[in-house]
Protein backbone atom coordinates (compact mmCIF):
# COMPACT_ATOMS: atom_id res chain seq x y z
CA UNK A 1 0.00 0.00 0.00
CA UNK A 2 1.79 3.40 -0.89
CA UNK A 3 0.81 6.00 2.41
CA UNK A 4 1.01 9.62 2.08
CA UNK A 5 1.23 10.53 6.00
CA UNK A 6 1.44 13.83 7.17
CA UNK A 7 3.30 14.83 10.56
CA UNK A 8 2.91 17.49 12.76
CA UNK A 9 5.96 16.73 15.51
CA UNK A 10 5.00 19.89 17.07
CA UNK A 11 6.64 21.52 20.39
CA UNK A 12 8.07 19.93 23.80
CA UNK A 13 8.57 16.66 23.18
CA UNK A 14 6.92 15.92 20.29
CA UNK A 15 9.58 15.68 17.64
CA UNK A 16 11.18 13.33 19.94
CA UNK A 17 8.22 11.46 20.24
CA UNK A 18 7.42 11.53 16.71
CA UNK A 19 10.50 10.09 15.46
CA UNK A 20 10.09 6.85 17.29
CA UNK A 21 6.83 6.38 15.70
CA UNK A 22 7.99 7.02 12.34
CA UNK A 23 11.21 4.62 12.68
CA UNK A 24 8.21 2.19 14.60
CA UNK A 25 6.03 2.62 11.26
CA UNK A 26 9.12 2.45 8.53
CA UNK A 27 10.37 -1.29 10.50
CA UNK A 28 6.48 -2.15 9.88
CA UNK A 29 6.51 -1.12 6.30
CA UNK A 30 9.79 -2.68 5.33
CA UNK A 31 8.12 -5.91 6.72
CA UNK A 32 4.58 -6.07 5.61
CA UNK A 33 5.93 -4.18 1.80
CA UNK A 34 4.03 -0.60 2.41
CA UNK A 35 5.34 2.51 1.18
CA UNK A 36 4.92 5.26 3.30
CA UNK A 37 5.78 9.24 2.84
CA UNK A 38 6.10 11.85 5.54
CA UNK A 39 5.64 15.09 4.97
CA UNK A 40 6.33 18.06 7.86
CA UNK A 41 4.21 20.50 8.65
CA UNK A 42 4.36 23.12 11.47
CA UNK A 43 1.86 23.27 14.14
CA UNK A 44 1.32 25.08 17.42
CA UNK A 45 4.18 27.13 19.32
CA UNK A 46 7.10 25.42 16.46
CA UNK A 47 4.43 27.01 13.61
CA UNK A 48 4.35 30.89 15.35
CA UNK A 49 7.69 31.09 15.76
CA UNK A 50 8.17 31.07 12.19
CA UNK A 51 4.73 32.27 10.48
CA UNK A 52 3.27 33.88 13.48
CA UNK A 53 0.53 31.97 13.41
CA UNK A 54 -0.06 28.55 15.27
CA UNK A 55 -1.28 26.98 11.78
CA UNK A 56 -1.13 28.02 8.46
CA UNK A 57 -3.61 27.47 5.45
CA UNK A 58 -0.61 26.10 3.44
CA UNK A 59 -0.29 23.38 6.32
CA UNK A 60 -4.13 22.61 6.61
CA UNK A 61 -4.13 21.94 2.59
CA UNK A 62 -0.28 19.40 3.18
CA UNK A 63 -2.68 17.28 5.96
CA UNK A 64 -6.14 17.29 4.17
CA UNK A 65 -3.99 16.04 0.79
CA UNK A 66 -2.30 13.20 2.94
CA UNK A 67 -3.88 9.75 4.08
CA UNK A 68 -3.82 10.74 7.64
CA UNK A 69 -1.56 12.66 9.70
CA UNK A 70 0.32 11.50 12.68
CA UNK A 71 1.17 14.72 15.53
CA UNK A 72 3.45 14.54 18.59
CA UNK A 73 2.15 17.37 20.81
CA UNK A 74 1.78 20.96 20.68
CA UNK A 75 2.06 23.93 23.21
CA UNK A 76 4.48 24.66 26.06
CA UNK A 77 4.95 26.32 29.36
CA UNK A 78 1.70 27.96 30.12
CA UNK A 79 3.17 30.28 32.56
CA UNK A 80 7.06 31.00 30.56
CA UNK A 81 6.47 30.58 27.30
CA UNK A 82 6.25 33.96 25.34
CA UNK A 83 3.17 32.21 23.18
CA UNK A 84 1.53 32.45 26.09
CA UNK A 85 1.61 36.33 26.46
CA UNK A 86 -0.66 36.44 22.52
CA UNK A 87 -4.29 36.77 22.38
CA UNK A 88 -6.01 32.97 22.53
CA UNK A 89 -6.87 32.72 18.78
CA UNK A 90 -2.76 32.56 18.21
CA UNK A 91 -1.76 30.69 21.17
CA UNK A 92 -0.25 27.11 20.39
CA UNK A 93 -3.95 25.06 21.40
CA UNK A 94 -5.67 27.07 18.54
CA UNK A 95 -3.47 25.72 15.91
CA UNK A 96 -5.21 21.89 16.80
CA UNK A 97 -9.05 23.40 17.35
CA UNK A 98 -8.33 24.91 14.04
CA UNK A 99 -6.65 21.73 12.49
CA UNK A 100 -9.52 19.39 14.03
CA UNK A 101 -12.17 21.82 12.37
CA UNK A 102 -10.74 22.01 8.99
CA UNK A 103 -10.85 18.44 8.94
CA UNK A 104 -14.11 17.87 10.20
CA UNK A 105 -12.63 15.32 12.97
CA UNK A 106 -15.83 14.85 14.77
CA UNK A 107 -15.33 11.65 16.33
CA UNK A 108 -12.35 10.94 19.13
CA UNK A 109 -11.24 7.57 20.26
CA UNK A 110 -9.16 7.20 23.47
CA UNK A 111 -8.32 3.73 24.14
CA UNK A 112 -7.94 2.96 27.70
CA UNK A 113 -5.94 -0.38 28.61
CA UNK A 114 -4.52 -1.44 31.48
CA UNK A 115 -1.49 -3.59 30.66
CA UNK A 116 -1.23 -6.85 33.17
CA UNK A 117 2.71 -5.45 33.09
CA UNK A 118 1.82 -2.40 34.79
CA UNK A 119 -1.01 -3.19 36.88
CA UNK A 120 0.91 -1.73 39.63
CA UNK A 121 0.30 1.83 38.63
CA UNK A 122 -3.28 1.10 38.54
CA UNK A 123 -4.56 3.08 41.46
CA UNK A 124 -8.09 0.57 41.51
CA UNK A 125 -8.13 -2.12 44.49
CA UNK A 126 -5.84 -5.25 43.23
CA UNK A 127 -8.99 -7.66 42.64
CA UNK A 128 -10.26 -5.09 40.15
CA UNK A 129 -6.85 -4.34 38.59
CA UNK A 130 -6.06 -8.01 38.19
CA UNK A 131 -8.70 -8.83 35.71
CA UNK A 132 -6.67 -6.16 33.49
CA UNK A 133 -9.16 -4.05 31.08
CA UNK A 134 -9.44 -2.63 28.05
CA UNK A 135 -11.81 -0.16 26.26
CA UNK A 136 -12.26 2.38 23.54
CA UNK A 137 -14.08 5.23 24.58
CA UNK A 138 -15.51 7.21 22.00
CA UNK A 139 -16.79 10.88 22.00
CA UNK A 140 -18.74 13.11 19.32
CA UNK A 141 -16.05 16.04 19.49
CA UNK A 142 -18.08 18.69 17.76
CA UNK A 143 -21.75 19.29 18.53
CA UNK A 144 -23.25 19.76 21.96
CA UNK A 145 -22.94 21.67 25.04
CA UNK A 146 -19.01 22.70 24.20
CA UNK A 147 -20.65 24.30 20.90
CA UNK A 148 -24.35 25.29 21.81
CA UNK A 149 -24.92 28.65 21.89
CA UNK A 150 -23.94 30.37 25.08
CA UNK A 151 -24.64 33.66 26.88
CA UNK A 152 -24.67 35.69 30.03
CA UNK A 153 -27.30 38.04 30.66
CA UNK A 154 -28.33 40.07 33.78
CA UNK A 155 -31.76 40.01 34.76
CA UNK A 156 -33.49 42.15 37.85
CA UNK A 157 -29.45 42.98 39.11
CA UNK A 158 -28.90 38.85 39.13
CA UNK A 159 -26.49 37.63 36.76
CA UNK A 160 -27.75 34.69 34.97
CA UNK A 161 -25.64 32.25 32.68
CA UNK A 162 -27.21 30.21 29.99
CA UNK A 163 -25.28 27.26 27.69
CA UNK A 164 -27.28 25.05 25.31
CA UNK A 165 -27.15 21.04 24.46
CA UNK A 166 -28.11 20.27 20.89
CA UNK A 167 -27.73 17.66 18.97
CA UNK A 168 -29.33 16.70 15.78
CA UNK A 169 -29.81 13.25 14.29
CA UNK A 170 -27.15 13.40 11.96
CA UNK A 171 -24.21 14.37 14.15
CA UNK A 172 -25.54 11.51 16.78
CA UNK A 173 -25.99 8.86 13.29
CA UNK A 174 -22.27 9.51 12.04
CA UNK A 175 -20.80 9.09 15.60
CA UNK A 176 -22.84 5.62 16.00
CA UNK A 177 -21.83 4.16 12.90
CA UNK A 178 -18.45 4.78 13.66
CA UNK A 179 -18.90 3.28 17.41
CA UNK A 180 -20.51 0.46 15.89
CA UNK A 181 -17.43 -0.22 13.01
CA UNK A 182 -14.96 0.03 15.72
CA UNK A 183 -16.79 -2.45 18.04
CA UNK A 184 -16.35 -4.84 15.09
CA UNK A 185 -13.08 -4.99 14.92
CA UNK A 186 -13.19 -5.21 18.80
CA UNK A 187 -15.08 -7.39 21.15
CA UNK A 188 -18.20 -6.57 20.06
CA UNK A 189 -19.73 -4.70 22.91
CA UNK A 190 -21.20 -0.64 22.35
CA UNK A 191 -21.82 1.24 25.14
CA UNK A 192 -23.85 4.14 24.92
CA UNK A 193 -23.71 6.50 27.35
CA UNK A 194 -26.74 9.19 28.32
CA UNK A 195 -28.92 10.82 30.46
CA UNK A 196 -31.60 9.72 29.09
CA UNK A 197 -34.10 9.94 32.62
CA UNK A 198 -33.40 14.08 32.02
CA UNK A 199 -32.47 15.24 28.56
CA UNK A 200 -34.46 15.47 25.49
CA UNK A 201 -31.19 15.58 23.79
CA UNK A 202 -29.98 12.45 25.68
CA UNK A 203 -33.69 10.86 24.47
CA UNK A 204 -32.69 11.35 20.86
CA UNK A 205 -29.43 10.18 21.34
CA UNK A 206 -30.72 6.38 22.54
CA UNK A 207 -33.39 5.85 20.04
CA UNK A 208 -30.91 6.95 16.99
CA UNK A 209 -28.16 4.98 18.57
CA UNK A 210 -30.91 2.07 18.53
CA UNK A 211 -31.59 2.63 15.03
CA UNK A 212 -28.03 2.56 13.95
CA UNK A 213 -27.68 -0.68 15.98
CA UNK A 214 -30.49 -2.18 13.94
CA UNK A 215 -28.04 -2.38 11.21
CA UNK A 216 -25.21 -4.10 13.20
CA UNK A 217 -27.00 -7.46 14.84
CA UNK A 218 -23.47 -8.73 15.53
CA UNK A 219 -22.50 -6.35 18.16
CA UNK A 220 -24.09 -6.05 21.44
CA UNK A 221 -25.78 -2.21 22.41
CA UNK A 222 -26.52 -1.53 25.99
CA UNK A 223 -27.63 1.47 27.80
CA UNK A 224 -26.16 3.34 30.51
CA UNK A 225 -26.51 6.36 32.47
CA UNK A 226 -23.58 8.66 32.78
CA UNK A 227 -23.54 8.39 36.43
CA UNK A 228 -23.46 5.10 36.50
CA UNK A 229 -20.98 4.92 34.06
CA UNK A 230 -18.76 6.79 36.32
CA UNK A 231 -19.09 4.47 38.60
CA UNK A 232 -19.01 1.53 36.40
CA UNK A 233 -15.55 2.48 35.30
CA UNK A 234 -14.05 2.37 38.91
CA UNK A 235 -16.19 -0.68 39.72
CA UNK A 236 -15.36 -2.93 37.29
CA UNK A 237 -13.76 -1.51 34.12
CA UNK A 238 -13.14 -4.97 32.67
CA UNK A 239 -17.12 -4.82 31.63
CA UNK A 240 -16.80 -2.35 28.87
CA UNK A 241 -15.43 -2.56 24.77
CA UNK A 242 -16.66 0.84 23.45
CA UNK A 243 -18.24 3.22 25.53
CA UNK A 244 -19.93 5.56 22.46
CA UNK A 245 -20.94 8.84 24.45
CA UNK A 246 -21.41 12.68 23.38
CA UNK A 247 -19.02 15.47 23.45
CA UNK A 248 -19.32 16.41 27.53
CA UNK A 249 -20.09 13.40 29.03
CA UNK A 250 -17.28 11.79 26.97
CA UNK A 251 -14.30 14.61 28.56
CA UNK A 252 -15.05 13.94 31.65
CA UNK A 253 -15.51 9.82 31.29
CA UNK A 254 -12.02 9.56 29.29
CA UNK A 255 -10.28 11.55 31.50
CA UNK A 256 -11.97 9.12 34.25
CA UNK A 257 -10.54 5.88 32.16
CA UNK A 258 -7.20 7.69 31.26
CA UNK A 259 -6.42 8.40 35.20
CA UNK A 260 -7.70 4.54 36.44
CA UNK A 261 -4.81 3.28 33.98
CA UNK A 262 -2.13 5.29 36.15
CA UNK A 263 0.27 5.50 33.10
CA UNK A 264 -0.40 8.86 30.68
CA UNK A 265 2.86 8.31 28.37
CA UNK A 266 0.63 5.20 27.42
CA UNK A 267 -2.81 6.58 26.22
CA UNK A 268 -2.99 7.06 21.97
CA UNK A 269 -6.21 8.93 21.05
CA UNK A 270 -7.74 9.16 17.30
CA UNK A 271 -9.64 11.90 15.92
CA UNK A 272 -11.68 10.47 12.55
CA UNK A 273 -14.01 12.57 10.18
CA UNK A 274 -16.89 10.72 8.08
CA UNK A 275 -14.26 9.01 5.58
CA UNK A 276 -11.22 6.66 6.74
CA UNK A 277 -9.54 10.12 7.51
CA UNK A 278 -7.73 10.31 10.88
CA UNK A 279 -5.58 12.42 12.83
CA UNK A 280 -3.81 10.56 15.85
CA UNK A 281 -1.66 11.63 18.57
CA UNK A 282 -0.74 11.14 22.14
CA UNK A 283 -3.44 11.67 25.04
CA UNK A 284 -0.82 13.28 27.08
CA UNK A 285 0.75 17.10 26.27
CA UNK A 286 4.10 18.55 25.09
CA UNK A 287 5.43 18.08 28.31
CA UNK A 288 8.09 21.07 28.44
CA UNK A 289 9.38 19.98 31.51
CA UNK A 290 11.20 16.92 30.06
CA UNK A 291 11.53 17.98 26.43
CA UNK A 292 15.19 17.48 24.72
CA UNK A 293 16.23 15.29 27.48
CA UNK A 294 15.37 12.00 25.92
CA UNK A 295 13.95 10.63 28.40
CA UNK A 296 9.94 10.76 27.00
CA UNK A 297 7.53 7.69 27.10
CA UNK A 298 7.15 7.43 23.14
CA UNK A 299 4.93 5.01 23.46
CA UNK A 300 1.45 6.53 23.33
CA UNK A 301 2.31 8.13 20.28
CA UNK A 302 3.63 4.76 18.75
CA UNK A 303 0.21 3.01 19.60
CA UNK A 304 -1.22 6.22 18.20
CA UNK A 305 0.60 5.28 14.73
CA UNK A 306 -1.27 1.50 15.24
CA UNK A 307 -4.49 3.36 15.45
CA UNK A 308 -3.78 4.69 12.42
CA UNK A 309 -2.91 1.53 10.41
CA UNK A 310 -6.16 -0.05 11.66
CA UNK A 311 -8.64 2.48 11.75
CA UNK A 312 -7.22 5.04 8.41
CA UNK A 313 -5.77 1.85 6.60
CA UNK A 314 -7.40 -0.98 7.83
CA UNK A 315 -3.91 -2.80 7.86
CA UNK A 316 -5.07 -5.14 11.36
CA UNK A 317 -2.33 -7.15 11.13
CA UNK A 318 0.48 -4.47 10.62
CA UNK A 319 -1.14 -2.60 14.02
CA UNK A 320 -1.02 -5.99 15.93
CA UNK A 321 2.69 -6.14 15.37
CA UNK A 322 2.61 -3.13 17.23
CA UNK A 323 0.64 -3.96 19.57
CA UNK A 324 2.43 -7.27 20.50
CA UNK A 325 5.65 -5.61 19.82
CA UNK A 326 5.21 -2.93 23.25
CA UNK A 327 3.31 -5.51 25.19
CA UNK A 328 6.39 -7.50 25.14
CA UNK A 329 8.86 -5.01 25.45
CA UNK A 330 6.72 -4.63 28.55
CA UNK A 331 7.19 -7.49 29.27
CA UNK A 332 10.39 -8.27 29.26
CA UNK A 333 10.93 -5.71 31.70
CA UNK A 334 11.95 -2.66 29.37
CA UNK A 335 10.49 1.07 31.22
CA UNK A 336 10.64 4.58 30.46
CA UNK A 337 10.90 6.86 34.01
CA UNK A 338 7.40 7.41 33.82
CA UNK A 339 6.03 3.86 33.91
CA UNK A 340 9.33 2.81 35.87
CA UNK A 341 9.01 -0.34 37.92
CA UNK A 342 11.82 -1.70 40.91
CA UNK A 343 13.42 -4.90 38.96
CA UNK A 344 12.70 -3.42 35.76
CA UNK A 345 15.24 -1.64 33.33
CA UNK A 346 15.04 2.06 32.84
CA UNK A 347 15.55 3.54 29.15
CA UNK A 348 15.25 6.87 27.37
CA UNK A 349 13.32 7.37 24.45
CA UNK A 350 15.04 6.26 21.62
CA UNK A 351 16.08 3.22 23.03
CA UNK A 352 12.36 2.53 23.84
CA UNK A 353 11.55 3.02 20.09
CA UNK A 354 14.51 0.82 19.20
CA UNK A 355 13.48 -2.11 21.29
CA UNK A 356 10.03 -2.00 20.01
CA UNK A 357 11.30 -1.76 16.37
CA UNK A 358 13.78 -5.02 17.19
CA UNK A 359 10.57 -6.53 18.42
CA UNK A 360 8.42 -6.18 15.29
CA UNK A 361 11.77 -7.44 12.73
P1 LIG B 1 1.51 17.12 29.85
O1 LIG B 1 0.70 15.94 29.46
O2 LIG B 1 2.38 17.69 28.80
O3 LIG B 1 2.44 16.75 31.09
C1 LIG B 1 1.91 16.35 32.37
C2 LIG B 1 3.00 15.55 33.11
O4 LIG B 1 3.15 14.27 32.49
C3 LIG B 1 4.39 16.21 33.06
O5 LIG B 1 5.06 15.97 34.27
C4 LIG B 1 5.09 15.49 31.93
O6 LIG B 1 6.50 15.45 32.07
C5 LIG B 1 4.48 14.09 32.01
N1 LIG B 1 4.40 13.45 30.68
C6 LIG B 1 3.51 13.74 29.68
N2 LIG B 1 3.76 12.98 28.61
C7 LIG B 1 4.80 12.19 28.93
C8 LIG B 1 5.53 11.19 28.24
N3 LIG B 1 5.23 10.85 26.99
N4 LIG B 1 6.56 10.58 28.87
C9 LIG B 1 6.88 10.90 30.13
N5 LIG B 1 6.23 11.83 30.84
C10 LIG B 1 5.21 12.48 30.25
O7 LIG B 1 0.48 18.22 30.41
P2 LIG B 1 0.74 19.74 30.83
O8 LIG B 1 2.05 19.86 31.54
O9 LIG B 1 -0.51 20.14 31.51
O10 LIG B 1 0.81 20.53 29.45
C11 LIG B 1 2.02 20.90 28.79
C12 LIG B 1 1.68 21.56 27.48
O11 LIG B 1 1.04 20.61 26.63
C13 LIG B 1 0.71 22.74 27.60
O12 LIG B 1 1.11 23.75 26.72
C14 LIG B 1 -0.62 22.15 27.17
O13 LIG B 1 -1.50 23.13 26.65
C15 LIG B 1 -0.16 21.18 26.10
N6 LIG B 1 -1.11 20.09 25.79
C16 LIG B 1 -1.21 19.75 24.49
C17 LIG B 1 -2.05 18.71 24.13
C18 LIG B 1 -2.13 18.33 22.67
O14 LIG B 1 -1.27 18.72 21.90
N7 LIG B 1 -3.13 17.58 22.25
C19 LIG B 1 -2.76 18.00 25.09
C20 LIG B 1 -2.61 18.35 26.43
C21 LIG B 1 -1.77 19.41 26.78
Amino acid sequence: MDLKITCIPGDGIGPEIVAEAKKVLDVVAEKYGHDMQYTDILMGGASIDVHGVPLTEEAVETAKSADAVLMGSIGGDTTTSPWYKLPPNLRPEAGLLGIRKALNLFANLRPAVLYEELAGACPLKEEISAAGFDMMIMRELTGGLYFGERKTVEENGVRKAIDTLTYDENEIRRIAIKGFDIARKRRKKVTSVDKANVLDSSRLWRSVVEEVAADYTDVTLEHMLVDNCAMQLVKDPAQFDVILTENMFGDILSDEASMVTGSIGMLASASLNDTKFGLYEPSHGSAPDIAGKDIANPIATILSASMMLRYSFDLDREADAIDAAVKQVLQDGFRTGDIMFEGCEQVGCKRMGDLIVERIK
